[in-house]
């Protein structure tokens, strides 16, 4: 049997500032996609080991095209890669493999997956497709009409990607083995989750996970996935769903989909996140520094999280944290090639004013902000390379680009000329800081950043900046056009009625 495998994965923040090229997308093509994922503890890895377990397997895998997460993928890179895996579409595999993330938005195809899948079966009416999705994808009627089957990741941090690429060839082979012969619904909410509410560890998300599980239990309920969307993007079908995969039975996919729904949006409250103003997550910051005990209190800048599309270089909440005194205080990097470029020729001990951050204009929001202007002393100078020790891309080699460490006495800043999510000690360590010294610590992050650095800080705060930022979660401060109308909580009046 030939079956056709590929991936392609974007989140797309459509309020981003972040351009997403072809480039950034790092593809592999053809026999370098196959040997570079085979072993990969991702959905196509799976795809790839399943497959090549069946007797006479031949594989086409056209790509395997993965980016962080940025601003609305450019139109040249978005049709490159379809048309990529249209070729292989039309090399008439017997089954396709798509490993995809589901809240892509291009600027020629606002419902990324949905028109790929759609182009797929225009060349391949009968051929069986199955998706793995990330939990975080847009769920659209389109993605649903155009693949047969579709699963999610169950867990957020994601640490079952293989898993559930597993699960969804799983089906696969059950489907051409004439075991089953599976089909795909779904349900939409009207409600956009926040990406802090989405950890499968904790509160209404992990409830609705449990849910789904005991469902995929059911006599017939092949998989039950919970989606829990992506909220940065002015899409038409942005927000949370449902997909349930049954054995040909869509009266009880339905039902299956419609109760887990029903579940979500009593628990609705649970997966909105309301953002304290700036000042008194400063106060509490301070109060707790206070407290009994070991270690700065970390604030965590969630409006400028990198790995959603953020700037990494608005200064908001280091403008606040200065005012009130929070000081000493480290800040993780801020990206800022030109200061970086003119600090770079600093001697040691030469006291010098420069501006920092705030400088990609935040167009998509109609914001533009000023750099902040500091006056210290160029502590350290570093390539920015490091290799990482922390659990999340272990052993995985960075590079921040000419890095430098900016003392003003009261805060110790590391700039760097790229963006750099602040998951690993290395960011740190490259300019010979120990930040576990100090009393505040400021990282711009959600969540990638608690395993290491909310293990050496006495608390943690979350920041989020009152003007607005590239990742902000005040819902408020971007201007949604092109979202369905009514949605919870961006129109407080909205029901969920059927
Ligand atoms: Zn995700």
């Amino acid at each position: 049997m030939k079956f056709l495998i590929a991936r392609f994965n974007h989140e797309t923040n459509t309020f981003s500032p972040v351009a997403t090229s072809l480039a950034d997308f790092e593809p592999r093509y053809g026999e370098e996609a196959l040997n570079e994922q085979r072993d990969a503890r991702t959905a196509m890895g799976a795809f790839i080991r399943i497959c090549e377990a069946q007797p006479d397997a031949t594989l086409i895998t056209p790509v395997s095209a993965t980016a962080n997460p940025s601003g609305t993928v450019a139109a040249d890179a978005y049709t490159h890669l379809v048309d990529t895996i249209l070729d292989g579409v039309r090399e008439q595999p017997d089954a396709i493999l798509l490993d995809l993330h589901g809240a892509l938005v291009a600027e020629n195809a606002a419902d990324g997956e949905g028109e790929l899948l759609k182009a797929i079966r225009a060349i391949a009416p009968d051929i069986p497709i199955s998706v793995a999705l990330d939990l975080h994808g847009n769920v659209t009627p389109a993605m649903v009409e155009n693949a047969d089957i579709i699963v999610s990741f169950k867990t957020y941090p994601h640490i079952d990607m293989a898993e559930t690429g597993e699960h969804a060839g799983r089906l696969m082979m059950d489907w051409i083995a004439g075991k089953t012969r599976p089909i795909t619904r779904f349900k939409q909410l009207p409600l956009l989750s926040h990406t802090l509410r989405s950890n499968t560890n904790e509160g209404a998300m992990q409830r609705a996970v449990e849910a789904a599980r005991r469902a995929e239990q059911e006599p017939g309920v092949l998989a039950v996935s919970v989606m829990a969307g992506f909220s940065l993007a002015d899409f038409e079908h942005a927000g949370m769903s449902v997909i349930v995969v049954t054995d040909n039975d869509k009266v009880l996919a339905d039902n299956v989909a419609g109760d887990i729904a029903q579940r979500i949006w009593r628990e609705r409250e649970g997966f909105v996140y309301r953002s304290e103003p700036l000042a008194e997550s400063i106060a509490r910051a301070k109060a707790l520094q206070a407290a009994p005990g070991k270690g700065p209190v970390l604030l965590l800048d969630h409006s400028d999280n990198v790995m959603s599309g953020g700037t990494c270089d608005t200064m908001d909440v280091l403008q606040a944290a200065l005012q009130a005194y929070l000081t000493p205080i480290v800040v993780g990097p801020i990206c800022d090639p030109q200061a970086v470029q003119r600090l770079w020729k600093m001697r040691p001990n030469e006291v010098v004013s420069a501006d920092i951050g705030n400088r990609i204009p935040l167009t998509q929001q109609g914001i533009t902000k000023k750099p902040l202007r500091l006056t210290g002393v160029v502590r350290a100078k570093s390539g920015g390379e490091f290799t990482v020790t922390g659990p999340i891309y272990t052993g995985a080699r960075v590079s921040m680009g000419r890095t430098v460490l900016f003392d003003t006495i009261d805060a110790l800043i590391v700039i760097s000329e790229r963006r750099m999510e602040p998951y690993d000690i290395g960011i740190f360590d490259c300019v010979g800081l120990d930040p576990s010294r100090y009393d505040y610590l400021l990282l711009k992050s959600r969540m990638y950043a608690r395993p290491v650095f909310g293990a050496l800080a006495k608390a943690l705060v979350e920041c989020d900046a009152d003007q607005g930022g590239p990742t902000s979660s005040n819902y408020a401060l971007f201007p949604f056009k092109n979202i369905r109308q009514f949605v919870y909580p961006l129109d407080e009046s909205t029901n969920f009625t059927d």
